[in-house]
Parts: structure tokens; C-alpha cells; sequence
């Protein structure tokens, strides 16, 4: 088992502490987001394998509408995952020209239909389709991404019987993989978006971390990752948090997953975070790298949502 990488408060009022923040004290350890939803992966076949001998089948039914290379591939991804965890597993495309009211009637369509447990509307939708429109017309109790009003404001709310949204949910997965102690830590969050930051910020306020939500608005924003015993990002900005911004001993955890130039690849590109991965991993304890971090654990956890789904849809929750 690893160490226990709880961050000490006490060194946090410690300005000798921040400004040693830029000396490498050596690598972090990785957080291998890989090998840990591997592991939830494969928890989940075993649950749907009982599940299924008792005749019930998790189903997952995912929409795509239009043809955005990234959702294609989110999607295809979303459908072998669960398929592989013994779900029944949908995926249906709608052409991009599809109508509000056409999505809305499907949605209508899978609310009631037995067999499918979780529902997933894959975002972004065509400019002529509201997306939160689309969200509210998803059964809550189908809701697997999280995102329905009723399921947000469970979370918040502090009621366990909703969906979380899935990265956030991936994130705090891993932080007990790690044993890290969240109670009582300064956990900094960088965003605050509907499906990351806030859910975040949420999900460690209840596991009774001090919590710091900064945003594009907030002022000397490296004054907040500073303090951060565990820095989590999800801003969409490539390698803005650099080492100088980040505690010596910090858990950093990177949700970032950004497209750059990248001269050696065939595509011109690669796969960056919103963190410099190099120069914060000699500052940090843990940290996550991109890709092979957060990314891996969301649709694992899009496989427990959907579990838990179709056990409480049918009444069957006994089973652990
Ligand atoms: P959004 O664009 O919806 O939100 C970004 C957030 O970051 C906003 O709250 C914004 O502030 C804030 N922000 C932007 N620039 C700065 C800045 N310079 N300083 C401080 N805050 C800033 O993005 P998402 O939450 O959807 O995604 C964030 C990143 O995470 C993206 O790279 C995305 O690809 C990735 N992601 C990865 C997932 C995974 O599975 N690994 C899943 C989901 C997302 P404001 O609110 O003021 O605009």
C-alpha cells in the first residue's frame, strides 16, 4: 500500500515552505490512472456478471448526434468499455440536422424502456439542440453522467442516493487508491465547470477538505495553488500550472487534456495537461500524468454509475 500522502496544514503556514516551492526535492510517484481504472473495471464485470445470474443485465445506451471526430471517439470508447464489463451496451447516432424535439422523444423513448438502465446524451449537441433542455428530460434515476438538476443538487445537498458526475468522481477514486488524506487538507481547485470543478469542489467539501475554487477570474491565482496540500486542475489551459505555482509534497492532480504541437508526432500533435508535468513532478509527492491519469478513470466510473443504476432500477441492491 502506498504512503500516506497527506499534506501537513502546519507547513502550509509556513512561508519558508512556499518559497522552497520551486526547488526539486525529487520525482513524485505517478498515480497510474490506468492500472486503477483498470481495477474498478474489472470490480465491475464481477458485479455485472452476478447481476446477470440473477438475470439482470446493466444496460447502457449512449447518443451521439453529428459526427465530431472527438465525441466519436469518446463514444466508441464508452461503448467497448461497457460491453467488456458484460453490459448491453447502445450506442445510437443521429444525424447532426437531428431536432430538439427529435432528441427530446428519444430521450422520452430509453426513459421507459426496461432494458436500458443509464443514459448518456454525449456533449457538445449541434447549436439548434439546448443542452440543458436535453439533460433535464433524462430520468434522474438514468442521469449516469450526473449532470440532471436533481442529481447536482443531490451531491451538494450531501444525499448519496444520486449519480456523480464521472471525472470528479474518477478523481476522488483515486485519491483513496493513494490513501490520501482528504479531512482537514487545502484542496485548491482550478475550474468550475458543471461537469469538473464544481462537482469537485462539492465531493471534497463533503469529504471535509478546506476547499479554494479559483476560475479565470480569480486574482494571483499561483497565492491559491500554493496553498494547496492537494491541487486539482481542469481549465483547459496546457501546462499553465508550472512548478514555482505548486507546495513541495503536494498532491497534484491533472484533469487537463489539451491538443499541442508536437513536432515528433505523425499527427503534428500530442496529448498535453494543465500541468508541466516534468519540472511540478520534482516538486510534488503524487501526481497524475496526461494521458494515462484522470482520463482512464471517467469511463470506468461511467461502468459503476450505470452498475448502481441498474441495481437500484430494479430493486436489486442487496448485492455489494
Ligand atoms: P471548461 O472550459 O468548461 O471550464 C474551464 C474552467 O477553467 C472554467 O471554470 C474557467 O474559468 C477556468 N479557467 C480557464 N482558464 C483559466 C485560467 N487561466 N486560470 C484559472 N481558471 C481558468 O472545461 P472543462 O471543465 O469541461 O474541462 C477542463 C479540462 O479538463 C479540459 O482540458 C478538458 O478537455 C478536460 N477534461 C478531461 C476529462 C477527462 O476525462 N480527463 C473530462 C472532462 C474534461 P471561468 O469559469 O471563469 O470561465
Amino acid at each position: 500500500m502506498p504512503a500516506d500522502h497527506a499534506a501537513i496544514p502546519s507547513a502550509v503556514a509556513d512561508p519558508a515552505a512556499d518559497a522552497a516551492a520551486v526547488a526539486p526535492r525529487g520525482a513524485a510517484d505517478l498515480i497510474d490512472g490506468t492500472a486503477i481504472a483498470a481495477g474498478v473495471r474489472g470490480q465491475v464485470a464481477g458485479d455485472v456478471a452476478e447481476l446477470r445470474e440473477r438475470g439482470l443485465v446493466p444496460g447502457l445506451t449512449v447518443v451521439l448526434v453529428g459526427d465530431d471526430p472527438a465525441s466519436a471517439l469518446y463514444v466508441g470508447a464508452k461503448e467497448k468499455a461497457s460491453r467488456a464489463a458484460g453490459m448491453a451496451s447502445e450506442t445510437v447516432r443521429l444525424p447532426a440536422g437531428t431536432s430538439q424535439a427529435q432528441l427530446l422523444a428519444l430521450v422520452e423513448q430509453l426513459n421507459v424502456d426496461e432494458r436500458v438502465h443509464g443514459i448518456l446524451v454525449q456533449m457538445p449537441l449541434p447549436p439548434q439542440i439546448d443542452p440543458d433542455t436535453v439533460i433535464r428530460h433524462i430520468r434522474p434515476d438514468k442521469d449516469v453522467d450526473g449532470f440532471h438538476p436533481v442529481n447536482v443538487g443531490k451531491l451538494l445537498i450531501g444525499h448519496t442516493d444520486g449519480f456523480v458526475p464521472c471525472t470528479p468522481l474518477g478523481v476522488q477514486r483515486m485519491l483513496a487508491h493513494h490513501g490520501v488524506t482528504v479531512r482537514g487538507a487545502d484542496c485548491v481547485i482550478v475550474g468550475r465547470s458543471t461537469i469538473v470543478g464544481k462537482p469537485m469542489a462539492a465531493l471534497m467539501l463533503a469529504a471535509d477538505a478546506t476547499v479554494t475554487a479559483c476560475h479565470s477570474r480569480t486574482r494571483d491565482l499561483a497565492s491559491h495553488t500554493r496553498r494547496a496540500d492537494i491541487l486539482i486542475v481542469a481549465a483547459g489551459r496546457a501546462r499553465m500550472i508550472t512548478a514555482d505555482m505548486v507546495k513541495p509534497g503536494a498532491v497534484v492532480i491533472d484533469v487537463g487534456m489539451n491538443r499541442v504541437a508536437h513536432a515528433g508526432a505523425k499527427s503534428g500533435t500530442r496529448l498535453a495537461g494543465d500541468v508541466d508535468f516534468d519540472a511540478v513532478r520534482a516538486v510534488a509527492s503524487l501526481i497524475t500524468p496526461v494521458p494515462g491519469g484522470v482520463g482512464p478513470m471517467t469511463i470506468a466510473m461511467l461502468l459503476t454509475n450505470t452498475v448502481r443504476a441498474a441495481r437500484r432500477i430494479s430493486g436489486q441492491t442487496g448485492i455489494a
